[in-house]
């Protein structure tokens, strides 16, 4: 029955590797002409095609709700159970298939992003006739629901008689979330999905197996801009085996492939003529028992099997073939998979029957046939969705690229492509000139040696997610959850997700070990040791001072002037060209008040450097965030902090925001994995609490403690405060302190610090903890 040849020469294996198909040109012509005629006549033609071919058309072609509700109680409740379990598996598969966003500068100034968007509306097309498929239902419908495609439309056929679709179908949509489906086949229904008719809308991809004319009328609106899963033809396996496979399992598999219709393929290629010989008479055997023997008959006409004596011409020969179904059952099944480099889906091994990835395992089932799966894979999610590419060049990256562009535009004859540079990096050479002679410009402060780093990047930064092994990085391989660097892609969304909430670009948000970080790498990045100066306000933040004497570079305290107002006009008096930052703290840390933005304006117009201003108690603050002047201001830096109102101090990440050619430096000086794996996975599932609550009651506490201090007699000023913390001037401070310590209530003794003589900093606890503080405090009145 089965034509068996041993060892074919290669000249044979052309043919060998050959499939059932007749190209019919009548298929074609009638396929034609029902396009056309649905172009031009919409719903009423899609009608009177129907009635032509199948005696009549249903009254509605739209599924109503009753018929939905009518399936969902014919289907049984074993079945049901079934089709969710492989909805269930299909869905994790596709699920995890999401591709993260890729964002890289190619080089500096020049930032390159793809991002992956659903299709927005997909057709489905599911078979009628003999087997309703269902499962390509769930095959199909899922990944689209799970990629974010907001309309999916379905056709299938109806029974002619009753004018019902089957009610497994109809139930399994409704479970894959599917409600508008039409009762069509056939090529009139592709056409109905590709060009549109007054009640269906026009789809862009179109997706699901068909007969003949169904998959010629995919090819032709393909032709025409509607886009296709992939070009279809009859199905197909391979089985290839050994001696350690099992005959009954082969001849099983061969067999469930031979049922799906008589163009169907099975071709076994193994290394053993007696395994050739039991598989086959197990064939003839279990062949007897099927129900649609007739077709498996027919099919097996077009199957062969195939010996080689040795295992390397059994690959070559499968990846020549490129099989939809591969089923390896092998005595090291992965090892020869890991061979195969054209196939649409493998099964690995002697339990993974081909049946298993049909339905419930979670594979799709929808693969490419016909020897298309040398070049094409099957459905996964990517299908449902396409990208988009994003560019963004800085007049700095322009300048540097432009020359590039103008030789090859000009070299390929295209003037105005050149041109549309030329314009830019003539206006740039003003802005320029003018930017050189504008001391504010941050490229100018930057220390010569950093600002000569060039970008890196690996190639894991590169390709995560598309290359699996990494030998790249000397770290352990073992898992253990921690083996491996902490993930740039993690840190990328994180870094995403606080830059929408801060409304500000993630190319102008630096992730820093806190903001201390930050700080830190500003004096590395802007201040020459022993050269340069950094100004700021005092009393204020002590760690700009302990940066500045680690580096080795001049601090010029500014004290603030009456009520801690901020001495603007001292501040750039303080100034002269080796003076590279100036930090306000605003609110300030410890005197708790806020600066206009007025002054900081004007602080950031007239300061001849960059000038940071920390708003680490930002959130506490009535005064507004400098954040959204960064990209109009490049002289300014803004530092924020996840450790105060997103009580986050003990992971550890803090903020600065900048334009980007500030922040891609930082990013370039910083150490490598600047930010542990923990911190990055705890920020991303912690910053989804709302903090506003919070925030709220810290203000309201911060009044009711403010209330209650200044209606003690010993304390002499309780400071306006914009923080969470409060500044209070007492008698006796030191004294105060003591007690509190005692009583096992730790505040901040900030008498010593020179503008604070004689004050405590108390920061804000609990409505609790703000009691039991008030109380002893009242009680050291007496
Ligand atoms: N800036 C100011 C004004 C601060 O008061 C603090 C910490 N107390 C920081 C920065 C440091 O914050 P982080 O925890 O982000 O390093």
């Amino acid at each position: 029955m089965l034509q068996t040849y041993i060892n074919p020469s290669l000249s044979q294996w052309p043919l060998l590797t050959q499939r059932a198909t007749d190209e019919d040109s009548v298929i074609e012509n009638r396929v034609r002409t029902i396009l056309e005629r649905v172009r031009q006549g919409g719903d009423e033609a899609l009608r009177a095609i129907t009635a032509e071919i199948d005696g009549r058309c249903p009254e509605s072609l739209q599924v109503s709700e009753d018929e939905f509700a009518e399936a969902a109680e014919q289907v049984s409740d074993e079945l049901k159970a079934a089709i969710r379990q492989a909805a269930d598996n299909i869905s994790v598969f596709h699920r995890a298939q999401q591709v993260p966003v890729v964002d890289v500068h190619t080089m500096p100034g020049v930032h390159c992003r793809r991002r992956v968007v659903p299709i927005r509306r997909v057709g489905l097309y599911i078979p009628g006739g003999s087997a309703p498929l269902f499962s390509t239902i769930l095959m199909l419908a899922l990944p689209a629901q799970i990629a974010g495609c907001e309309e999916i439309v379905l056709c299938t056929p109806c029974d002619r008689l009753t004018g019902k679709v089957n009610s497994v179908v109809l139930y399994t949509a409704q479970l894959c979330g599917v409600h508008t489906i039409y009762k069509l086949g056939g090529a009139q229904a592709i056409a109905a999905m590709a060009y549109g008719t007054e009640s269906i809308r026009r789809v862009y991809k179109i997706f699901g197996p068909g007969n003949r004319y169904v998959t010629k009328a995919k090819q032709m609106v393909s032709a025409q801009g509607t886009a296709i899963d992939m070009p279809a033809g009859p199905s197909e396996v391979m089985v290839m085996a050994d001696a350690t496979a099992q005959p009954a399992f082969v001849a099983a598999d061969f067999l469930s492939q031979a049922e799906h219709g008589p163009d169907s393929q099975s071709i076994l290629v193994c290394n053993s003529p007696d395994l050739a010989t039991q598989v086959e008479a197990e064939i003839t055997r279990q062949l007897a028992l099927l129900p649609r023997a007739d077709i498996a008959t027919r099919s097996l006409e077009n199957s062969r099997i195939v010996v080689f004596d040795d295992v390397d011409t059994m690959i070559n020969f499968a990846n020549d073939y490129a099989a939809e179904h591969l089923i390896i059952a092998m005595d090291d099944a992965w090892g020869i998979a890991q061979l195969i480099t054209a196939a649409g889906s493998i099964f690995v091994g002697h339990y993974s029957p081909e049946s298993a990835g049909d339905y419930a395992s979670g594979t799709n089932h929808t693969l490419p046939t016909m020897g298309l799966a040398t070049a094409y894979s099957g459905i996964g999610l990517d299908s449902f969705m396409h990208a988009i590419t994003y560019q963004e060049l800085t007049q700095a990256g322009l300048n540097a690229l432009g020359g590039t562009i103008i030789q090859m535009a000009e070299a390929e004859g295209l003037d105005a492509h050149a041109n549309a540079v030329k314009v830019r990096l003539s206006s740039e050479k003003s802005l320029n000139s003018e930017s050189s002679e504008n001391s504010n410009c941050p490229l100018n402060k930057v220390r010569p040696n950093i600002a000569a780093l060039k970008p890196y990047s690996t190639a894991r930064d590169e390709y995560k997610g598309t290359i699996g092994v990494y030998l790249d990085a000397n770290e352990n391989p073992f898992e253990n959850g921690y083996n491996r660097y902490p993930s740039t892609t993690l840190k990328g969304q994180v870094r995403t997700t606080i830059a929408a909430k801060k409304g500000v670009d993630p190319s102008r948000l630096f992730l820093g070990n806190g903001s201390d970080e930050a700080i830190d790498l500003l004096f590395r990045i802007f201040c020459r040791p022993g050269v340069d100066n950094v100004i700021s306000i005092a009393p204020t933040y002590g760690m700009y001072s302990v940066c500045a004497a680690i580096n080795d570079i001049e601090y010029r305290e500014v004290m603030l002037g009456d009520d801690f107002s901020l001495p603007v006009d001292k501040l750039l008096a303080a100034a002269d060209a080796q003076s590279k930052l100036l930090f306000v703290c605003s609110p300030n840390n410890p005197t708790a008040n806020a600066y206009s933005r007025e002054q900081l304006i004007t602080l950031v117009q007239q300061f001849p450097g960059i000038v940071v201003v920390d708003e680490a108690y930002i959130d506490f603050s009535s005064v507004p965030s400098m954040v959204e002047l960064i990209d109009e201001y490049p002289n300014l830096i803004v530092l924020q902090t996840l450790s105060k109102a997103y009580g986050l101090a003990g992971l550890r990440m803090g903020l600065a925001m900048a334009n980007e050619r500030i922040i891609s430096i930082f990013e370039q000086v910083k150490y490598p994995y600047n930010i542990g794996a923990d911190t990055l996975a705890l920020v991303s599932r912690l910053l989804e609490t709302d903090i506003t609550p919070q925030v709220q009651t810290l203000i309201a506490e911060r009044e009711r403690v403010a209330a209650a201090l200044s209606a003690l007699t010993y304390v002499e000023k309780v400071y306006p405060s914009d923080a969470n913390f409060l500044l209070v001037k007492v008698e006796r401070s030191r004294e105060l302190y003591e007690f509190l310590i005692a009583r096992e209530l730790i505040v901040r003794d900030r008498s010593r610090t020179p503008g604070c003589e004689g004050t405590l900093r108390i920061t804000i606890g609990t409505p609790e903890e703000n009691g039991r503080l008030i109380e002893e405090l009242q009680a050291y009145n007496v």
